[in-house]
Order: C-alpha cells, then structure tokens, then sequence
C-alpha cells in the first residue's frame, strides 16, 4: 500500500486536521513531516474538539504517531498535548525523531523583536520563534531533541549561540532581552528528561516498515505558505510541498498518494497576496459562519472566493491525485457563488500567480457566477441528496481541476462527511 499524504491546497486551515481524523483509523501509523507549533489543526469528534499543533490529528485512534526531523518542537507545547491525551486516557504510541530542532526561548524573543523592528512591513508572524528556529536549523547552528537529553552537550550548545543571540536582540533590533541562561538550560534539561521516553528513530522505523505497514503522512500547512512555492515572504520558513515529505522522513524517492484539501472558499491568515478577497458582508458571513479565525492565534482569518488557479497550480506541485472539498456547509444561505477561473493583468489572460508579487494588487480575477442554495446541508450523508445547485458548485470544480473529488465535507465531526468516489 502506497503512503498517503495529506496537504493542503491553499494556504492552510483548509480542514487537514478533520481528514487525518477521518483516515486514521485506517493506516497502521501517522507521521507529522513539517512545521511546528504554529500549525493548528482541529479534530472534532462526538462532541469532543482537539486543537492540535504537534502531534498528528489521527491520535484518537490510538494507532502510532510519529513525529519526522523537519518538525520543529517547542517542548512546553508538545507536553501541554501529551498530558492532554493522558487526561482523556489515551496513551499516546508516539516516536519523535532525536534530530527534531528545538523552539528556545530566544527564538521567541527574536521574531518578537524583529517584527517589532520590521514595523507596518512585518511579515505577520505569531511570534513562536519557528521561522528562527529554522534558520538556526539551516545554519547549523540548532539545539535538537537529542541535545536535550545529554545535560553537558546541552550546556556547551546554549553557551556557544547565547550571546550572539542576545546581542542581537538588544543591540540589532533594539529591544529588551529578558532571558536567563541559567533558567533556560535548567528548563530545557528537564523538558529533555520528559521527552526521553518518546525518542525514535523514525527514518529507521518507516523504512523497515513501508512495505509492511499503511502510512498516512500528514503536513502542517497549505501550498502557498512553501517558502519557496508560495507567497513570499508571506510564508512559513520550510517547504509544505509533498516532496518535502520524502526528505523529512529519509525516504528514497517513491510514488504516494496525495490527497489535496480544499476549502470551498479561500482564507489566509496574516499579511500577503490574496487575488480573491471580499471585504464585503460576504466576506462577513464566511468569517462568522465557517469560525474563520486561528486555531493558533485567533486571528480573524481573511476571507474570499475559490480561486482555481491557486488549485491547479498546487495540484501541479504536489502531485495530488484526490481532493476533499471542506466546509461546503458554509456556503449555504449565499444567493450566488463566485469561482475564480483565472485572472487578467493589463488586458492579458493570466492563469498563474505572478511569480512577483509586485503587480498582485492589478490583477483580476475572473469569476464565473453560479447559483447557491438555501438549505443546510450539514447532515446529507449523500452526494445525490445535496441541492441540486450545491452539486452544480461541486461538478464545476471537479470539471475545471479534473481530478477526482473523492471527499465533500459538510460540518467539523468526523461523520460529517460524504464520500462522493470509492477507492
Ligand atoms: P487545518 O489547519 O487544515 O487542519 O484546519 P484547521 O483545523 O486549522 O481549520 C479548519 C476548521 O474548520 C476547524 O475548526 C475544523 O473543525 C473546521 N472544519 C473542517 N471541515 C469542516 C467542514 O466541512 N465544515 C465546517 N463547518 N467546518 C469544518
Ligand atoms: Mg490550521
């Protein structure tokens, strides 16, 4: 059985969380790929809702859990989670790669200050240190898991970047430092002591097992915040593309399944270009109807049209060969609905994304207009059951990106669910 990844199509919160929940059940284990704890995903479940940024969203199912090297993890969140499932008695199988990188405290002071510094031009960071975190990464000059389970090497790693980093904060970005060495390695020598247990070798472990065993691989966020494929700088500070996946994990180049999520509209959050926003009362109710607002930040997320041409191009990149359509329910109640097909620039037709942001704000999209309906669909469990305008909306899309819609999601739970095509 091929892995299947599951990614997002534009840019994040499109509903991975609710597909990695619904498909767990049948996969021996899930790996997390990418990111850190400024994803946030959701998992609502018989009255039960989990707000998750670490470990993967298919835990309910008590299967294993893994968590792959490109994870960043900030220790104080992973452990808030893993005493959450202890409390609602699920013992988590978690195995998290020693090479992980680890969120410090002067990551978090450093993205503070530096979007302080970066003034009305910041890039809309949450301020959780993750694009420092990175960089540290890359520049080998990170602390990882394994860093924190041996106190002398610890030590020697925080003693060597301190400084640096402190001068940087006061002296470059001119702002207050108000960490202690002496605190932090205590703190973080603890957190490794915690983390001990849960410590694996998960390339070994995937690769031993990926003829054996069914993998489901789960990334943090949506096509457009790649930092190399999206919107930047508007971005995250790592790839969120499926082949990504690969090198996370320490797998040789092979065929997976792609399932891509697609919210029925656009959202994003923070700052950067958005082709098809509203900022009109329905604008209003995708934002109050479909909870628009951070799992993370609880910002208020923008909101917009679908947009096809974002669509195309990620199923381009990510090789996605299925899709799930989310939060169809909240659509309903609109008299008539916008699909983006392409743009036009100067009279031209476009139907990419400028690779310059520079002339997004000239752009136009370019809608086709179809009917909408008034019935809540939150409780159809077949496709043939929806309205038939509702159905319309669906087959336009499938139509246009000609891959098939295996999924439509019509409310948060799990069983909210249609399956439109069978394996
Ligand atoms: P992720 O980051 O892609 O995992 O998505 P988030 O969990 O951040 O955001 C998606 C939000 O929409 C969550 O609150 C989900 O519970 C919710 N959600 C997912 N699918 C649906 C759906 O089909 N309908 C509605 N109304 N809500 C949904
Ligand atoms: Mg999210």
């Amino acid at each position: 059985m091929k892995p299947l990844l599951v990614t997002g199509l534009q840019w994040g919160d499109e509903g991975k969380g609710k597909f990695i929940d619904f498909l767990g059940k049948k996969f021996d284990a899930t790996v997390r790929f990418n990111g850190g704890n400024n994803a946030g995903h959701t998992v609502v479940y018989n009255k039960t809702t989990l707000h998750l940024s670490l470990i993967p969203s298919s835990i309910l199912h008590k299967k294993t859990v893994l968590i792959s090297q490109a994870v960043i993890i900030n220790p104080q969140f992973l452990l808030k989670e893993i005493k959450l499932f202890k409390k609602l008695k699920i013992n988590p199988k978690l195995g998290i790669d020693p090479r992980c990188h680890i969120v410090m405290p002067y990551h978090q002071a450093l993205d503070s200050a530096s979007e302080e510094y970066k003034g009305k031009k910041k890039t809309g960071s949450l301020k959780l240190g993750i694009g420092f975190c990175y960089e540290d990464r890359t520049n080998r000059a990170g602390i990882r898991l394994i860093d924190l389970i041996n106190p002398h090497q610890l030590r020697k790693k925080i003693n060597a970047v301190w400084n640096l980093k402190q001068k940087r904060i006061t002296r470059a970005y001119k702002s207050k430092f108000n960490l202690n060495k002496e605190t932090t390695i205590k703190q973080y020598q603890q957190y490794g002591k915690l983390l001990k247990p849960y410590l694996k070798n998960v390339t070994d472990f995937v690769n031993q097992n990926i003829n054996k065993k069914s993998f489901l691989f789960e990334s943090a966020q949506g096509a457009y915040l790649d930092f190399a494929f999206g919107t930047y700088p508007y971005t995250v500070a790592y790839h969120t593309t499926s082949a990504s996946a690969l090198t996370s994990i320490g797998l040789p180049p092979m065929k997976i399944n792609v399932l891509g999520i697609v919210k029925a509209y656009t959202t994003r959050v923070g700052n950067g270009p958005f082709p098809t926003e509203l900022t009109n009362k329905i604008n209003n109710h995708l934002r109050s109807i479909g909870h628009e607002y951070g799992t993370v930040s609880k910002r208020p997320r923008r909101c917009g049209w679908l947009d096809l041409v974002l669509i195309k191009q990620a199923i381009n990149i990510n090789g996605v060969n299925s899709i799930a359509l989310t939060k169809l329910d909240v659509l309903s109640g609109l008299k008539q609905l916008k699909i983006c097909t392409h743009y036009t620039l100067n009279n031209k037709t476009i139907r990419q994304l400028p690779l310059s942001f520079s002339d997004t704000s000239k752009l136009k999209p370019q809608y086709t207009t179809l009917p909408g309906w008034s019935k809540n669909i939150s409780q159809i469990k077949k496709f043939s059951h929806l309205p038939k305008t509702c159905q319309k909306y669906i087959n336009f899309i499938g139509k246009k990106i000609k891959i098939p819609l295996k999924y439509i999601s019509v409310g948060p739970d799990r069983n909210q669910t249609i399956i439109s095509l069978n394996d």
